[in-house]
Protein backbone atom coordinates (compact mmCIF):
# COMPACT_ATOMS: atom_id res chain seq x y z
CA UNK A 1 0.00 0.00 0.00
CA UNK A 2 2.93 1.96 0.27
CA UNK A 3 2.80 3.52 3.40
CA UNK A 4 5.56 3.63 6.11
CA UNK A 5 5.93 4.62 9.52
CA UNK A 6 9.16 7.34 10.23
CA UNK A 7 11.99 6.83 12.67
CA UNK A 8 14.24 9.94 14.77
CA UNK A 9 16.21 10.01 16.87
CA UNK A 10 17.26 12.03 19.82
CA UNK A 11 20.37 12.07 21.23
CA UNK A 12 23.48 10.84 20.55
CA UNK A 13 22.66 8.33 17.44
CA UNK A 14 24.26 4.82 16.60
CA UNK A 15 23.54 5.11 12.47
CA UNK A 16 25.80 6.23 10.31
CA UNK A 17 26.49 7.08 6.56
CA UNK A 18 29.87 4.86 4.86
CA UNK A 19 31.33 8.33 5.08
CA UNK A 20 30.39 8.75 8.70
CA UNK A 21 27.64 11.27 8.62
CA UNK A 22 25.95 10.96 11.95
CA UNK A 23 22.56 9.89 11.07
CA UNK A 24 19.08 11.34 13.45
CA UNK A 25 17.09 10.62 10.44
CA UNK A 26 14.34 10.67 9.64
CA UNK A 27 14.42 6.96 8.48
CA UNK A 28 11.55 5.43 6.74
CA UNK A 29 10.51 2.15 7.82
CA UNK A 30 7.50 -0.46 6.74
CA UNK A 31 8.84 -2.83 9.45
CA UNK A 32 5.99 -1.94 11.43
CA UNK A 33 3.41 -4.68 12.27
CA UNK A 34 0.45 -2.03 10.72
CA UNK A 35 2.53 0.89 8.75
CA UNK A 36 0.76 4.31 8.99
CA UNK A 37 2.65 7.01 8.55
CA UNK A 38 3.04 7.63 12.39
CA UNK A 39 6.42 9.47 14.04
CA UNK A 40 8.58 6.72 16.07
CA UNK A 41 11.39 8.33 18.04
CA UNK A 42 14.39 6.13 19.56
CA UNK A 43 15.79 8.48 22.68
CA UNK A 44 17.58 6.49 25.63
CA UNK A 45 17.71 3.45 24.10
CA UNK A 46 13.96 2.84 23.84
CA UNK A 47 11.27 3.46 21.42
CA UNK A 48 8.53 5.66 21.34
CA UNK A 49 5.54 6.96 19.65
CA UNK A 50 5.06 10.46 19.32
CA UNK A 51 1.18 12.06 19.27
CA UNK A 52 0.40 12.31 15.42
CA UNK A 53 1.11 15.58 13.67
CA UNK A 54 -1.85 15.58 11.70
CA UNK A 55 -4.18 16.10 15.49
CA UNK A 56 -2.22 19.28 16.06
CA UNK A 57 -4.93 21.17 13.74
CA UNK A 58 -7.56 20.29 16.59
CA UNK A 59 -6.71 22.44 19.29
CA UNK A 60 -8.19 20.04 21.34
CA UNK A 61 -5.07 17.86 20.85
CA UNK A 62 -2.17 20.83 20.12
CA UNK A 63 1.20 19.79 22.21
CA UNK A 64 1.85 22.56 24.12
CA UNK A 65 3.75 25.65 23.05
CA UNK A 66 5.91 28.03 24.43
CA UNK A 67 8.66 30.73 23.79
CA UNK A 68 11.80 30.73 25.14
CA UNK A 69 14.07 34.20 24.75
CA UNK A 70 17.89 34.01 23.47
CA UNK A 71 20.33 35.67 26.52
CA UNK A 72 21.25 39.36 25.04
CA UNK A 73 19.36 38.24 21.88
CA UNK A 74 16.76 39.72 19.98
CA UNK A 75 15.90 35.96 18.91
CA UNK A 76 13.60 33.45 20.26
CA UNK A 77 12.92 29.60 20.49
CA UNK A 78 9.65 27.95 19.61
CA UNK A 79 9.63 25.51 22.17
CA UNK A 80 7.13 22.08 21.32
CA UNK A 81 6.56 20.07 23.68
CA UNK A 82 5.14 16.81 22.21
CA UNK A 83 3.60 13.45 23.97
CA UNK A 84 6.04 10.19 23.45
CA UNK A 85 4.45 7.13 24.71
CA UNK A 86 7.20 4.62 25.19
CA UNK A 87 6.38 1.02 23.42
CA UNK A 88 6.98 -2.34 24.59
CA UNK A 89 7.76 -3.44 20.59
CA UNK A 90 9.35 -6.16 20.20
CA UNK A 91 10.37 -6.42 16.72
CA UNK A 92 13.57 -5.89 14.11
CA UNK A 93 13.06 -3.16 11.89
CA UNK A 94 14.65 -2.11 8.78
CA UNK A 95 15.03 1.78 8.91
CA UNK A 96 16.62 3.48 5.70
CA UNK A 97 16.86 7.10 4.01
CA UNK A 98 19.08 8.60 1.70
CA UNK A 99 21.91 10.27 3.48
CA UNK A 100 21.37 14.43 3.45
CA UNK A 101 25.04 15.61 4.13
CA UNK A 102 26.83 13.17 1.32
CA UNK A 103 26.92 15.58 -1.88
CA UNK A 104 23.96 13.95 -3.94
CA UNK A 105 25.47 12.44 -7.57
CA UNK A 106 23.60 14.20 -10.25
CA UNK A 107 22.99 12.24 -13.18
CA UNK A 108 21.06 12.28 -16.74
CA UNK A 109 18.17 9.84 -16.42
CA UNK A 110 17.58 8.00 -19.81
CA UNK A 111 14.10 9.57 -20.28
CA UNK A 112 15.76 12.86 -20.19
CA UNK A 113 18.51 12.49 -21.95
CA UNK A 114 17.65 14.39 -24.91
CA UNK A 115 17.19 17.23 -22.46
CA UNK A 116 20.98 18.79 -21.52
CA UNK A 117 19.31 20.71 -18.40
CA UNK A 118 17.19 17.30 -17.18
CA UNK A 119 19.34 16.05 -14.19
CA UNK A 120 18.42 13.82 -11.71
CA UNK A 121 20.26 13.12 -8.81
CA UNK A 122 21.03 10.43 -6.20
CA UNK A 123 22.17 10.31 -2.61
CA UNK A 124 23.93 7.08 -0.82
CA UNK A 125 21.56 5.12 0.89
CA UNK A 126 21.81 4.67 4.75
CA UNK A 127 19.94 1.26 5.55
CA UNK A 128 20.22 -0.51 9.24
CA UNK A 129 18.33 -2.99 10.76
CA UNK A 130 17.75 -2.67 14.30
CA UNK A 131 16.47 -5.59 17.09
CA UNK A 132 14.07 -4.09 19.42
CA UNK A 133 13.39 -6.12 22.51
CA UNK A 134 10.44 -4.84 24.98
CA UNK A 135 10.79 -1.40 23.69
CA UNK A 136 14.45 -1.85 23.77
CA UNK A 137 17.38 -1.36 21.28
CA UNK A 138 18.99 -4.15 21.82
CA UNK A 139 21.12 -4.63 18.19
CA UNK A 140 22.18 -2.67 15.31
CA UNK A 141 23.34 -3.90 12.53
CA UNK A 142 24.24 -2.13 8.88
CA UNK A 143 22.46 -3.89 5.86
CA UNK A 144 23.64 -1.13 3.08
CA UNK A 145 25.61 1.56 3.49
CA UNK A 146 26.76 3.08 0.17
CA UNK A 147 29.41 5.27 -0.44
CA UNK A 148 29.49 8.09 -3.28
CA UNK A 149 31.75 5.74 -5.27
CA UNK A 150 29.11 2.69 -5.40
CA UNK A 151 26.11 5.33 -6.80
CA UNK A 152 28.37 6.17 -9.32
CA UNK A 153 29.22 2.52 -10.45
CA UNK A 154 25.60 1.35 -9.87
CA UNK A 155 24.78 4.19 -12.38
CA UNK A 156 27.10 3.83 -14.74
CA UNK A 157 26.09 -0.04 -14.90
CA UNK A 158 22.62 0.96 -15.27
CA UNK A 159 23.85 2.82 -18.40
CA UNK A 160 23.21 6.38 -16.96
CA UNK A 161 25.36 8.84 -17.36
CA UNK A 162 27.08 10.13 -14.47
CA UNK A 163 27.61 14.27 -13.64
CA UNK A 164 30.57 15.43 -12.09
CA UNK A 165 31.62 18.32 -11.06
CA UNK A 166 35.01 18.41 -13.40
CA UNK A 167 32.88 16.99 -16.51
CA UNK A 168 30.09 19.84 -16.08
CA UNK A 169 31.87 22.81 -16.48
ZN1 LIG B 1 26.85 10.85 4.18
Amino acid sequence: MGLFDEVSVIGPSPFKCASGHVQGGPFQTKSTEDPAMERYYLAEGRLFLADRLCDWDDDASAPEQSVEHVPDSEQCILVVKRPLTAQAMTRQLCVYRACSRCKEVEYRSATTARFRDSLESRSPWVEYEITLIDGKLARVVPIRLETREDVIRQLKEQGLSVVEETARR
